[in-house]
């Protein structure tokens, strides 16, 4: 008979505003799916305690953990060492215990580009994207990393997007130009991959993008990051132009997967997430 284990591995996240997180019922989820013994503590944290948090966690062998607003650049001083894109854009949404030494790794992007990777591959593509915000820096580092042939970043205020424009234009060798966002934006002809990476339709799936939709055309990839709710009105009304579509719950589900293998090893079942998600963005 197995030896008893009254001792979970441990994981978890530091933020402010823990109550309105989701990813603690989506990664407990997965470890009841492959019956293992861990738990995901989803604590609150200010910003003047983060340093004791990051302390508590080494103490107690935690595996990792995962960072949100605010404390995705802050953490940085607190960790042994950085993944090359979360070095590159500077924030940290998850670290990870390797032989003993917390290392950031930045999932936000990574596990857009693994949820567009089930349609497309961007490299060589054409890309547009919508935002200028943290959810945009990483997605645009990660496109840019994978090989996009060029990207557009359109964005309502210059003083956010000019930055992202030069760190890409500096740190990849994918050529990026910055659009201030005009009233309506017409997606150019050509372009592949086009991406809502700001806040526009989160809470209110009926928000429009300021963008001339008959510009949207068959064949392009179009990705949104909302997951409240995951059906907006951007990607409903790319489906009605003949796009394939992708919604923000894919990329929120694969920075789980890609959470609990950095965590665990094991490949976590993305349906056991989904399905989860599914019922309390339903409720
Ligand atoms: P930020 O606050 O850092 O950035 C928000 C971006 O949205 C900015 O570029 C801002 O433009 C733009 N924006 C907001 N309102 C408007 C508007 N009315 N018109 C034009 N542009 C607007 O947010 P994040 O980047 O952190 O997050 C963006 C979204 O991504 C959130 O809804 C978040 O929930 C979602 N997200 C989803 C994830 C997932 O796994 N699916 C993961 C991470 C985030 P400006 O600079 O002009 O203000």
């Amino acid at each position: 008979m197995a030896a008893r284990d009254f001792t979970s591995e441990l994981v978890g996240s530091f933020s402010e505003g823990s109550n309105g997180n989701p990813t603690v019922a989506m990664i407990e989820a997965a470890f009841r799916h492959h019956g293992l013994n861990w738990r995901y503590i989803n604590c609150e944290v200010p910003p003047e305690k983060l340093a004791d948090a990051v302390k508590g966690a080494r103490a107690m062998g935690w595996k990792g953990f995962n960072l949100s607003i605010p404390h995705k650049v802050e953490v940085i001083q607190y960790l042994d060492g950085l993944g090359e894109s979360a070095a590159i854009m500077g924030a940290v949404n998850c670290a990870v215990n390797r032989n003993g030494k917390l290392i950031g790794e930045n999932t936000d992007g990574k596990g857009f580009l693994k949820s567009l990777m089930e349609v497309v591959d961007p490299r060589g593509k054409r890309i547009v994207m919508f935002g200028a915000g943290g959810a945009a820096r990483a997605i645009g580092v990660e496109l840019a990393l994978a090989g996009a042939k060029s990207l557009t970043i359109v964005n309502r205020s210059v003083s956010r997007a000019e930055p992202l424009v030069k760190l890409l234009n500096e740190k990849t060798k994918t050529p990026t130009e910055l659009v201030v966002w005009p009233q309506p934006y017409r997606v150019p002809e050509g372009t592949d991959i086009v991406v809502n990476a700001t806040s526009i339709g989160l809470a209110n799936g009926n928000q429009p993008l300021d963008v001339d939709i008959s510009t949207l055309r068959p064949g392009m990839v179009v990705a949104d990051v909302i997951v409240d709710p995951p059906d907006t009105r951007f990607l409903r009304d790319a489906k009605a132009q003949g796009c394939t579509t992708i919604d923000g719950l894919g990329m929120l589900i694969n920075q789980g997967v890609i959470g609990v293998k950095y965590w665990t090893g094991i490949d976590a079942d993305p349906g056991a997430m989904r399905t989860e998600l599914e019922a309390i963005f339903a409720s």
